[in-house]
């Protein structure tokens, strides 16, 4: 009798065994061995053979997941200056095989993240083009850039229309700095492009850039005027911002079109970021709402070293010389958060406010494959699908989570990578990105 839940005829080349393996896709969530052969997944059961020739991985102890995607990072390194970290630090190497990067490239800089980012990395690298034409320079440093006249619907649906494997949404604003000055205008842009390419829209909300003089923009405004352009499937990313948004109210309650959208379909992106507030998380749970999707908004500029400075400070260009003190963020210098963290991390942290680690998972591969309409291809552990694999282990003992207002909380138990198989390949989690566990125990 086969006791193989699954499996596709031939000889694996891979074999992990003994991992508890979770897969909300499939509903598995047990100690089951994973084979792959040829960069596919060919069988998921107990006690798989292990072929000669073929590579063993023991995993006792460890997770074992589909390949996990983080639906939210910033990886066009050179281009967008220190803002772009390199793609397999914040993919393979941190653990995570699947990297989609949020508004950084653009209808007019397309072709160099294609050559340089996608096709050099090991990360499987995807992403939601910007909805300017200027693309995410500098984290979108320069506000003038980003108004509606910087904005070309037919250039962005020709350039999506080119790169379909590569280019799976757009991203846009919704915040106050950007509605002082347009309204809503930029975002209607990119929602049309969306609409004509059948694509979601990926909405940033809390504070970007400053107000424009004189303007004093309540952010539930910005709510009630975004929640009727959106459709099934378009994303409001950051709920649970420090920043006012609307998304939350500063007396903690959540705005009531939040349930509409929900209802309608529109899905949520942690986006965890340099803004991440765990009172704004409590309230966005305990009002039953869970996030869709994880991710977890690594960039240059949120990834500090311990004494502050700058992750990728005079590796290329030094930006700072370019821009004018008056336009730097004032967070960059006020900024707590101090150590690198990750998807793993951000997953941690949900969890310390009581999601569950299927829950968890469930964001990070099966639903933010849906996102990116790729379910048949990743986000699963069945035959037939890519051999993107995530391998991680939960370190128990008493961890002190930070976020970015400084608040504490102690976690029972820590996320950390361990390795991945990327289309096949067996690859260790060395990110220097990582939290340092050591600053991180209680
Ligand atoms: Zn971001």
């Amino acid at each position: 009798m086969n006791a193989t839940l699954s499996s596709l005829p031939g000889t694996s080349d891979l074999v992990l065994k003994g991992g508890r393996v979770i897969d909300p896709a499939t509903g598995t969530d047990g100690i089951l061995d994973v084979a792959v052969a040829a960069g596919k997944i060919t069988a998921v059961g107990p006690d798989l053979p292990v072929p000669a020739g073929a590579t063993r991985l023991d995993l006792s102890g460890a997770i074992v997941t589909p390949g996990l995607i983080d639906t939210h990072a910033h990886i066009y390194e050179h281009v967008t200056g220190d803002f772009g970290l390199n793609a397999d630090l914040v993919g393979v190497r941190g653990g995570v095989t699947t990297v989609v990067d949020q508004g950084g490239p653009s209808a007019l800089t397309f072709g160099g993240f294609k050559q340089f980012i996608v096709e050099p990395s090991q990360s499987r690298v995807l992403c939601f083009i910007s909805s300017y034409l200027a693309g995410g320079l500098l984290g979108h440093r320069y506000v003038d850039l980003y108004g509606p006249t910087g904005i070309n619907v037919a250039a962005i649906v020709k350039t999506a229309r080119q790169y379909p494997d590569l280019i799976k949404g757009i991203e846009a604003h919704a915040e106050p700095g950007g509605f002082s000055r347009w309204g809503l205008e930029s975002l209607k842009l990119g929602k049309k492009a969306g609409r004509e390419l059948g694509l979601p829209l990926y909405v940033h909300l809390g504070t970007l850039w400053p107000q424009k003089e004189g303007s004093d923009v309540n952010p539930r405004e910005i709510i009630e005027q975004v929640v009727p352009l959106l459709d099934a499937g378009d994303v409001l990313a950051h709920p649970f911002t420090r920043y006012p948004s609307g998304f939350v109210g500063a007396d903690g309650a959540i705005h009531p079109l939040i349930f509409e959208a929900l209802a309608k379909g529109v899905t949520i992106d942690v986006g965890r970021g340099a803004h991440f507030s765990f009172d704004n998380a409590r309230a966005v749970i305990d009002a039953g709402i869970l996030p869709t999707t994880l991710g977890a908004d690594l960039h240059g500029y949120n990834i500090k070293y311990p004494n502050g400075g700058r992750w990728y400070r005079g590796m290329f260009t030094d930006t700072d010389d370019v821009v004018p003190a008056e336009d730097k963020a004032d967070e960059d210098a006020a900024l707590p958060f101090s150590t690198p963290y990750g998807l793993h991390h951000a997953m941690s942290e949900l969890m310390a406010l009581g999601v569950t680690l299927p829950q968890v998972v469930a964001m990070a591969t099966s639903n933010a494959a849906k996102l990116l309409r790729m379910q048949d291809t990743i986000g699963a552990l069945k035959p037939g699908m890519d051999a993107d694999i995530s391998v991680f282990r939960i370190l128990k003992g008493e961890w002190t989570l930070r976020d970015s207002n400084g608040k504490q909380v102690i976690a029972k138990q820590l996320l950390h990578p361990d390795s991945v198989v990327r289309a096949g390949k067996v690859i260790g989690t060395d990110s220097p990105l990582l939290p340092d566990l050591a600053q991180l125990a209680a």
